[in-house]
């Protein structure tokens, strides 16, 4: 007997997105699904004692680029676990607005030129690329 197959709509998202179904639906339950997947595979990936060492690193230098270098990781890579993970992110912006290299320019864009990345330095900078062009 034939295994029976059911009707494409009857599945479950991530099924439909594995069957090559590319619409809002099928494409929502794949991310959900591969985003848990990351995540869990970043946390093996960087340990808790390596992003222990880079707060210590940042909170000491200021400098996150080369901390983060010097603890194996990107910029980018530190930036992304930061929009996850709170726990790390609220010790590493601690240790950011600590050491911020901006000085007496911190929180305006002279303070994110002169090296500064605490969240008031971000936000300035942030907030100067003007307005956005249309699309
Ligand atoms: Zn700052």
């Amino acid at each position: 007997m034939p295994p029976k197959k059911w009707p494409i709509e009857q599945l479950a998202p991530t099924s439909r997105y594995r069957a090559g179904h590319r619409d809002a639906v099928s494409r929502a339950g794949h991310a959900a699904d591969t985003t848990g997947w990351r995540r869990r595979l970043a946390q093996i990936e960087v340990d808790d004692i390596t992003l222990a060492l880079l707060v210590s690193a940042v909170r000491a230098s200021g400098d996150l680029r080369d901390a983060a270098e010097r603890c194996g990781l990107t910029v980018q890579k530190v930036y992304g676990r930061m929009a996850w993970d709170a726990r790390f992110s609220e010790q590493l912006e601690l240790a950011l607005a600590e050491a911020c290299s901006g000085g007496e320019h911190c929180g305006t864009v002279r303070g994110y030129r002169s090296g500064g990345r605490c969240a008031a330095c971000r936000t300035a900078k942030r907030l100067d690329r003007g307005p956005r062009r249309p699309t």
